[in-house]
């Protein structure tokens, strides 16, 4: 048979050949800018010559440092048939960790947005292995050290469309992202054309995120984030429209991109979800055409299922990981019974996309039994998996060709997947665990709770109790013995946590999670005096 390689050529051409009749819609402040995807693998081939022009070699990294838009885009397209790797940059990093991750990336090129230019006249001094800048995106204003560098449109003008592209290896780096470092620094992992081609095809399963034509995609995710979870590329593939929504994420913003563009499929975390109260309850919006929302990254709490089912909109429920270029597990709504069975499955992770394997194992790595109750680390592998951090750091966390994850989970019969908790947010009392998650997910049921958070602080006695740190309602005066009201007939009497903080707001890490290492630091503390 055919050994026609897996690279994003495939992709690019199926784009450039199937959809001259479908869109990429970046939006702006004012309406949008509509481009065939026949129209985007063109300028994506003439940023190759113009690439090639600047002296970027296969193998070299062309570093991204923006929002979602066709540019953006064109980039993640572009820049890996020329061999060379795109490295999206995440821009809500510490900018100690952008230096750390651009220098361990040796990037030849940065393409920064206009806005984001004066975060990165703070840190370009500390960049000096970087041979050009260039300006993309047509919003917000430049910063002066960075007026002098050529703009994304100046760019590409003039060049023709590269031609006779040599075919490159697919196990060549397409392109390189980093992890949030919720627990430590950012580790790298290299997706190459193959896992990233084989992650694309696995989107349009059925039984996955089931993309197709008729779509009209909406990744949220930002393209520093697993590539936007893989949608442009899944999207592209499937010739489908795809909608980018600029660095506008509010719930407002999204709900009018939604009912314009007739968006039908729409990817982000929670945070985002959870935010869109106002707008269900206002009823402004029409979002009838969003058939399902993409949503994983950090626990999904069932009130948000429930209010998004009681407006007909239902949810794909997804565990992954950057690691694996993120798609992992799936979780559907099922066809029949009370509302309630309908969403029942939706409260879990759901079983394994084909293509990906999972394991459970304790402490000793012998696998645990598939029964819904043992609970041990989970374990992963598949044909879109990473098999070592870039530049080989944190290597035990690869054993024997498996990922360890990091998460607490179990597995039942069916292959369904219960995330417990990541080992880290684990609390142990009196040498029993406590799930921080399962914790947090009755306290959201709570009405007057908007957002929550439970951490482990130290306790002389038990090593280690639970305490909520709470963002109330706008209306709401809910105490903590209400809370603990409302917990005491959900889960075990020792569960109960010691304490709520109430907050404005909590701290989010740079991929929009809660960041539970930061609030560790301030009630590890307090608590103990
Ligand atoms: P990242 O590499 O930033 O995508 O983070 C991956 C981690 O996010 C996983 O190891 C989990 O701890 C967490 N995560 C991802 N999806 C889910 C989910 N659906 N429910 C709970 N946690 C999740």
């Amino acid at each position: 048979m055919s050994e026609l390689p897996l690279t994003l050529s495939l992709v690019l051409r199926r784009a450039s050949r199937m959809g001259g009749s479908k869109w990429v819609v970046t939006a702006l402040r004012e309406g949008a800018e509509r481009r065939t995807w026949a129209q985007v693998a063109e300028r994506a081939l003439r940023l190759c010559g113009a690439l090639k022009r600047l002296g970027v070699r296969p193998g070299e990294r062309v570093a991204t440092f923006g929002w979602n838009h066709h540019q953006h885009l064109e980039l993640l397209l572009g820049v890996p048939q020329l061999g060379a790797c795109v490295h999206p940059i995440n821009v809500r990093l510490h900018p100690d960790d952008v230096v750390h991750v651009s220098r361990e990336a040796e990037d030849a090129v940065v393409f920064v947005d206009a806005s984001l230019t004066p975060l990165l006249a703070e840190v370009r001094a500390r960049l000096p292995h970087v041979r050009h800048w260039v300006v993309m995106g047509e919003e917000g204003e430049v910063a002066p050290s960075f007026m002098g560098a050529p703009r994304y449109e100046e760019l590409i003008a003039g060049e023709a469309p590269l031609e006779g592209l040599s075919e490159v290896d697919e196990r060549t780096p397409a392109s390189l992202c980093y992890t949030s470092g919720t627990t430590g620094r950012p580790q790298g992992v290299e997706y190459s054309h193959r896992a990233l081609v084989l992650h694309a095809m696995g989107a349009l399963m059925v039984d996955s995120m089931a993309v197709s034509e008729r779509d009209v995609v909406l990744p949220l995710a930002p393209f520093f984030h697993a590539s936007g979870w893989g949608l442009p590329y899944s999207t592209a593939f499937a010739g489908a429209t795809l909608v980018l929504p600029g660095p506008r994420l509010d719930a407002g913003s999204v709900a009018h991109l939604i009912e314009r563009e007739r968006v039908t499929l729409a990817a982000a975390v929670p945070t985002v979800w959870n935010a869109f109260e106002p707008v269900l309850r206002e009823g402004k919006h029409e979002l009838s055409s969003l058939r399902r929302i993409l949503c994983g990254g950090a626990p999904l709490p069932m009130r948000t299922i429930q209010r998004f089912a009681e407006h007909g909109i239902s949810f794909l429920h997804a565990w992954g990981m950057t690691e694996l270029a993120p798609s992992g597990t799936m979780a559907r709504a099922r066809e029949e019974g009370s509302p309630e069975e309908r969403l029942a499955p939706l409260a879990l992770q759901g079983a394994a996309v084909p293509g990906i394997e999972l394991r459970v194992v304790d402490s000793e790595g012998r696998e645990l039994p598939w029964d819904g109750a043992s609970v041990g680390e989970l374990e992963a592998r598949g044909l879109w998996g990473a098999s070592r951090y870039f530049k080989g750091s944190e290597g035990e966390r690869f054993r024997a060709g498996w990922l360890r994850t990091g998460d607490v989970a179990t597995l039942d019969a069916q292959g369904a997947l219960r995330i417990v908790d990541r080992t880290k947010d684990l609390v142990k009392s009196g040498g029993e665990w406590i799930s921080s998650v399962e914790l947090e997910n009755h306290l959201m049921a709570h009405p007057g709770v908007k957002e929550v958070a439970v951490i482990a602080v130290p306790h002389e006695h038990w090593g280690e109790r639970p305490v909520a740190v709470v963002v109330r309602q706008p209306e709401s005066r809910v105490s903590f013995e209400e809370l603990v009201e409302h917990l005491r007939p959900r889960v075990a009497r020792w569960w109960l946590p010691d304490a709520a903080h109430f907050v404005a707001e909590l701290p989010k890490t740079a991929t929009g999670k809660v960041d539970k290492k930061a609030l560790r630091r301030v009630y590890a503390r307090s608590h103990a005096t």
